[in-house]
């Protein structure tokens, strides 16, 4: 069946899209999940496509669909593989499908403050052109130059300025998708619209198990504001939670607002010394809005028994805050391993959740450090990164295991949410059902309306 599979690939988009070469089916076997990394350490590949399909124009997708409900073949959207929870692992084979490949292309529409993107456009070189334009896109993930503006409408990708733009469900105005029946449609708002449900959300985090996002238009913002910083040292972690909960209450919209507990701080301000919790705060708008912002966040935080330690630590992030290097360079060595898992709860349940994370993760690593960075007037979401050495790469990987059924488990008994941004994939998918609850029919019904023969990205989202 594959093989004929194959040949009507090589005939659609000709022999060069088309391969199986062994190092591209590695290579689209993995993401950027440590667990499948280090899993490919050991040399095992257990989810391993048959065929990798690259498309040179988002036009032959509907071809590609035809083929695989045929054959009754799945089809994993891949963009540029920043996933850190498998999503785009092909659990059962068959195609990948490789998007970052069409070439990618923007129009900025600079009175109504939008920019139009292919899906497959890469999002540090986009946010670099509009930087030259006096522009940005306010979404600053730290996969921003390793990701494609179609992964974070397919992921319901976040950035690390959220506090002020928001998440991608907030900057995204339109898209365009081509669902698994090859039919297309256009989803958005102009600038609003109570014309039924708001259908935008269908799509946005559905992981490529609903359709296939093709392009997408985002809100811009003018880049060039005053912008002030600040660090501080907060006496606890409540104390420093209570600040992000007192601010988001009064509405404060600092553009930059993380919070690390002591382990994490050590890491943060890059000084072993550091006994106790820290706290970046960044502010920027027009001059007065700046300082006025700075000013109420300060009388919080000194409020708090918090003291300003001047800005050198908050800029000081901001210069390496796409580095990734810690973890990658950990999950290099033989038997080191790195997770780094971010959940989200309610201001009445993250103080306990952290405590009770921490507890039950500490005998799984050498390191378990937290920080708290997204924060609503309800709750806020705990980026929790742990870091290890076993005695190999297969100790590792079952360490990796125990960590992610064991941080799961915490949350569940704790009511929190299992993911704040990073998705589903192959990392949460057995806990889908359990943590959607009885919105999960929903997501069953969507999947039997928009893909009846299920071809799109099976084995996520517990579908
Ligand atoms: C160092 C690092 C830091 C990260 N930081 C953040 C962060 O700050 N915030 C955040 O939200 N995420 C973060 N991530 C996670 C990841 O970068 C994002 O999820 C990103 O949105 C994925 O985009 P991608 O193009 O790499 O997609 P991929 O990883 O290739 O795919 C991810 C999923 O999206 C689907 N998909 C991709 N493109 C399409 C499309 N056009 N249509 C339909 N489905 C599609 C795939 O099938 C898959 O299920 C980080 C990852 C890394 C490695």
């Amino acid at each position: 069946m594959i093989d004929s599979t194959i040949q009507s690939l090589r005939e659609l988009l000709g022999d060069d899209a088309v391969t199986t070469a062994s190092t591209d089916l590695d290579a689209t076997s993995q993401d950027t999940w440590p667990l499948a990394t280090k899993r490919a350490m050991t040399g095992a590949h257990p989810h391993r496509a048959d065929v990798v399909a690259r498309l040179t124009s988002f036009d032959e997708a509907a071809g590609v669909f035809a083929i695989a409900t045929r054959d009754g073949v799945p089809v994993t959207v891949r963009g540029l593989g920043s996933s850190v929870t498998g999503q785009p692992l092909p659990v059962n084979g068959g195609i990948v499908l490789d998007v970052s490949t069409v070439p990618a292309s923007f129009e900025v529409d600079e009175r109504n403050m939008t920019v139009t993107a292919s899906a497959s456009q890469h999002g540090g070189e986009l946010e670099d052109a509009l930087a030259a334009r006096g522009y940005t896109l306010g979404h600053s993930p730290q996969s921003l130059y390793r990701s494609t503006v179609g992964g974070w409408v397919a992921t319901l990708a976040t950035g690390q300025f959220s506090s002020m733009y928001g998440g991608i469900e907030d900057l995204l105005v339109r898209y365009t998708v081509t669902l698994a029946t090859g039919e297309s449609a256009e989803l958005g708002a102009r600038p609003r619209a109570a014309m039924g449900p708001d259908l935008r959300h269908v799509f946005i985090g559905s992981e490529g198990t609903l359709g296939l996002v093709t392009s997408v238009t985002l809100k811009i913002f003018p880049a060039a504001l005053p912008t002030r910083f600040e660090t501080y040292a907060l006496p606890t972690v409540a104390d420093g939670i209570e600040v992000m909960r007192e601010q988001a209450l009064l509405g404060l919209r600092p553009f930059l607002l993380r919070f690390y507990d002591t382990d994490e701080a050590r890491h943060a301000m890059a000084d072993p010394t550091i006994d106790h919790p820290v706290l970046f705060v960044g502010t920027r708008g027009p001059q007065e809005i700046a300082d006025a912002e700075a000013a109420v966040l300060h009388r919080l935080v000194t409020g708090r028994g918090g003291r300003a330690l001047g800005p050198e630590g908050a800029t000081a992030w901001m210069g390496r805050r796409f580095d990734f290097s810690t973890v990658e360079n950990l999950l290099a060595q033989p038997g080191g391993f790195a997770e780094t898992i971010e959940v989200a709860h309610l201001w009445s349940g993250i103080g306990d959740l952290h405590a009770a994370l921490r507890e039950a993760l500490l005998p799984l690593a050498d390191e378990v450090l937290s920080h708290f960075s997204h924060v609503y007037t309800q709750g806020t979401s705990m980026y929790v990164i742990l870091l290890g050495r076993a005695d190999s790469d297969e100790a590792a990987v079952e360490r990796l295991t125990a960590i992610w059924s064991t941080a799961m488990d915490v949350c569940l008994a704790h009511g929190a949410e299992l993911s704040h941004h990073h998705g589903g994939g192959l990392a949460r998918s057995p806990y889908a059902e359990r943590s959607l609850g009885s919105a999960h029919l929903v997501l069953r019904r969507l999947k039997s309306a928009l893909d009846p023969a299920r071809i799109l990205n099976p084995g996520k989202l517990g579908l």
